[in-house]
């Protein structure tokens, strides 16, 4: 969050209450917009800071819970656009990026 704040060169109390909200379980999260788009995301459609993005982005869509199934993976593709397109990401990668997540 700190290398976020810093990025956007904003104050600490405003970037909590700008971009942060506490999820159901404690932890914190992005901010949505009231259109459900995550602030941080540029005019072009692009992530305006995304050399600073957090875990879960940097990790998406390699999360235990879409990959554990088949089918959780399809369901999330309907959501997706990119997921089974591009390049195919070796599995060692996606595990360095999982274990990133716990890090
Ligand atoms: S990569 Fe993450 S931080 Fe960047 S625009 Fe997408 S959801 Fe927001």
């Amino acid at each position: 969050m700190e290398k976020i704040r810093i990025h956007l060169g904003v104050s600490p109390d405003w970037f909590r209450r700008r971009y942060i909200e506490t999820l159901e379980h404690g932890d914190l999260g992005i901010r949505l917009n009231t259109t459900g788009v995550c602030p941080f995301l540029d005019n072009d459609g692009r992530c305006s800071i995304y050399q600073h993005r957090p875990a879960q982005c940097r990790t998406y869509p390699f999360w235990p819970e879409i990959v554990d199934t088949e089918r959780n993976w399809k369901d999330e593709a309907r959501r997706c656009e990119g997921i089974n397109r591009g390049q195919v990401i070796p599995l060692k990668e996606i595990e360095k990026r999982l274990k990133d997540l716990e890090d």
